[in-house]
């Protein structure tokens, strides 16, 4: 390449959307992968654009929850023993940044990036020719006991705070939204701005393609080639070194083998989760994302068909898969809706990577002029991908940033 002025490692939707914003912007970027775009996490998640999305995950408080993830009974949780020891600090950051004012710290400082989600993935669908996969048609999340339901006082309140619209429904209404829904659930809340995408890895491919076409370069290289060439910042790819000024880490969970080498440690950990494909029994349907949420697993329509996907597991990110959650909710999830057969014969396992205070880090990596960090992103990086590449393009450009980026400053993790 004659010039690059950055280089974006990793190609997830993360990676990609810096990628795209930076060459939107008259950058000459380099995008490099070890693999294809938007293979890993990027491709199997549940495909919610969560705009709505108010709080984060948090530790169970109540002592039958966890017991309940203890003995392995959880549908919504697993965990490798072995790992325990390992994760343990982690699991205590989590649990005090669970304690209710730090969760509505946590959605406040984290909400100029979820109100941008739903535009920004639409700005960039329509450039990159991908409006059909965007579903505009809400999320519905469901719920068993009138305790759990009882317990959303305090989104709601933020709701309101934000100005999110939402509709608290019985069964009928829900069923009205959803027909093919069996009454198993007590109440549920609709969430209408929230959108969702039929396909995770075709979006990505689309902003890659938009790149490309905007005079970006796709390169195959190992990120941990990355080293010091005098004052830029130089990658090993299958084109031969590649040397910029400003590279960007967007490697989602395998971050921590690249930042750890260069003396950047930080407390990310993952929650591994699966999916599985299902064809529907006769005609039912889904028009959008399902959520079970007391059993901590989503149905939605994908192009594949319903995909069902599993919350966290706790286990090393390359550990071997251990799929269990799927035999403790399968009679759950079929008696809400009719799945029939698998509709292929494979279990994926993607990695959610997490931070404690499950806010992303977006900003300079501490100590290593030239290197910005775009990580972390948990439940929500295909959310926040869109949002996460503008932010990202415009402190790198010099520009105003659209919000104040401080609360995702790497430097809240060191002394
Ligand atoms: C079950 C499940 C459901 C989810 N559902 C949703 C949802 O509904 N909505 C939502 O917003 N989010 C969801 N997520 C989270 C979302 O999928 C992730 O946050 C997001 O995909 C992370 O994107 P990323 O670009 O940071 O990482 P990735 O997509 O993993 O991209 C990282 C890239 O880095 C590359 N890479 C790694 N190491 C190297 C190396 N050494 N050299 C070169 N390249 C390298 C990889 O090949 C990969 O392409 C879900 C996650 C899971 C697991």
């Amino acid at each position: 390449m004659a010039r690059t002025d950055a280089i974006v490692l990793g190609a997830g939707i993360v990676g990609t959307s810096i990628a795209l914003h930076l060459a939107k912007r008259g950058l000459s970027v380099a995008l490099v992968d070890r693999a294809g775009v938007g293979e890993q996490t990027s491709y199997g998640n549940s495909g919610v654009i969560e705009g709505s999305t108010i709080l984060p995950p948090a530790f169970p408080t109540s002592f039958a929850a966890l017991l309940r993830v203890a003995l392995k009974r959880a549908s919504e949780a697993n965990y490798h023993l072995s790992f325990l020891p390992q994760v343990a600090p982690w699991l205590l950051a989590f649990r005090a940044a669970s304690v209710s004012g730090r969760l509505a710290e946590t959605a406040r400082l984290n909400r100029p990036l979820f109100a941008r989600a739903v535009a920004d993935h639409e700005a960039l669908m329509e450039e990159a020719g991908a409006t059909q996969y965007l579903r505009k048609t809400g999320w519905l999340k469901l719920y068993r006991s009138d305790t759990a339901f009882a317990a959303l006082k305090p989104e709601f309140e933020l709701a309101a705070e934000f100005g999110l619209p939402l509709q608290a429904l019985d069964v009928a209404g829900a069923q009205a939204l959803e027909p093919s829904l069996n009454p198993v659930f007590t109440r549920a809340v609709f969430w209408p701005k929230a959108a969702s995408v039929s396909n995770p890895l075709a979006v990505t491919r689309a902003y890659a393609k938009r790149f490309s076409a905007l005079g970006g370069v796709m390169l195959v290289g190992d990120a941990r080639s990355l080293h010091k060439a005098g004052n830029r910042w130089r990658v090993e790819t299958n084109e031969g070194g590649v040397d910029a000024p400003e590279v960007v880490v967007a490697l989602g969970p395998w971050a921590p083998d690249l930042l750890e080498p260069l003396g950047l440690k930080l407390p990310m950990a993952v929650k591994r989760g699966y999916h599985r494909h299902f064809r529907a029994q006769g005609n039912a349907a889904l028009q959008r994302p399902v959520v079970d949420v007391e059993n901590g697993y989503l149905i939605t329509p994908m192009e594949q068909g319903i995909r069902l996907t599993t919350g966290a597991e706790f286990a090393a990110r390359d550990a071997a898969p251990t799929p269990v959650q799927f035999d403790r909710l399968m009679p759950k999830a079929r008696a809400l809706f009719p799945l029939g057969e698998r509709a292929d014969d494979k279990t994926w396992l993607g990695s959610r990577p997490c931070f404690p205070d499950s806010r992303p880090v977006i900003g300079r990596a501490p100590g290593l002029p030239g290197l910005w960090l775009a990580i972390g992103h948990a439940h929500w990086g295909l959310t926040l991908g869109p949002a996460t590449g503008r932010l990202l393009a415009e402190m790198i450009s010099g520009d105003q940033p659209f919000c104040d980026p401080a609360a995702y400053r790497a430097e809240r993790f060191l002394p």
